[in-house]
């Protein structure tokens, strides 16, 4: 079988980048749209709800049932394996189409699905550690010198930069486009480098410029050389040519 050239192995690898980024941006709409539905339906539980027992809306399960985690599914005595084929039917029977992949809470043995069901509302200790995290975080000043700028390309083809932690190596799937002004998935992805100069000044828009003028001219410079490749062809056929001509046949206008 013949080995695919280096020129068709980058074309399938940009046309499966695309296909991906495709396939992401579906699924965030899908969440997006899912989010949009349960806050318009109230179909989260607040949380004086979820502590009162009130059970999960999406599949209208118990949030917790109380009988506690499972142990590994190769301890599990012979009624318990019982118990556990009869929920795993139950929970077929409620997500025939679903193919979701399930969550739970701890100490509870039941499952919901990340599809049919919102997550449970966080609780009042949870807020409180939260705002103790974010409070150690350093200002946002202190943080820009830890910021890289990215160069995004998208499935819409729009370029546009993504600024994040230094410390990540890949940008999440899916983006806002400030051209569409909607979501888009990420086709591309290139670390620039840092997003700010010392003196603060956001330096990623003039790098994306600076990129961009950088590909042109390399593009024009190839362009180039291939015309002088083209003009040298000519002018060697030119003399062969006049080579081959007799001395007074030879037109003077063919210099
Ligand atoms: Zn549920
Ligand atoms: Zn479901
Ligand atoms: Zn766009």
């Amino acid at each position: 079988m013949a080995k695919l050239t280096e020129e068709q192995k980058a074309k399938r690898a940009a046309a499966r980048a695309r296909r991906e980024a495709l396939a992401a941006e579906k699924k965030d709409r899908r969440d997006t749209e899912r989010r949009e539905t349960w806050a318009r339906e109230g179909t989260r539980l607040t949380w004086d709800e979820y502590k009162a027992g009130v059970p999960c809306r999406g599949c209208g399960e118990p949030m917790y049932d109380g009988l506690g985690d499972w142990p590994g599914l190769m301890y599990l005595t012979e009624e318990e394996k019982r118990d556990h084929e009869a929920m795993e039917k139950r929970f077929q029977q409620l997500h025939p189409d679903c193919k979701s992949s399930r969550w739970g809470t701890s100490g509870s043995r039941v499952t919901h699905c990340f599809l049919c069901c919102p997550l449970p509302p966080v609780g009042p200790a949870q807020i409180e550690k939260l705002s103790r995290i974010f409070r150690s975080f350093p200002s946002a000043e202190e943080r820009k010198k830890d910021l890289d700028a990215w160069e995004l390309t998208l499935t819409c083809d729009h370029v546009t930069t993504f600024i994040q932690h230094r410390e990540h190596t890949y940008v999440r799937r899916v983006v806002d486009c400030p051209d569409c002004q909607t979501r888009r998935g990420v086709v591309e992805s290139k670390r620039l480098g840092p997003a700010y100069t010392d003196d603060g000044v956001e330096a990623a828009r003039s790098e994306v410029e600076q990129a961009r003028l950088v590909a042109e001219l390399t593009q024009a410079k190839e362009q180039l050389r291939r015309q002088h490749q083209r003009a040298a062809a000519t002018s060697s056929r030119i003399e062969e040519l006049q080579k081959q001509l007799s001395p007074t046949a030879r037109g003077d206008d063919i210099a």
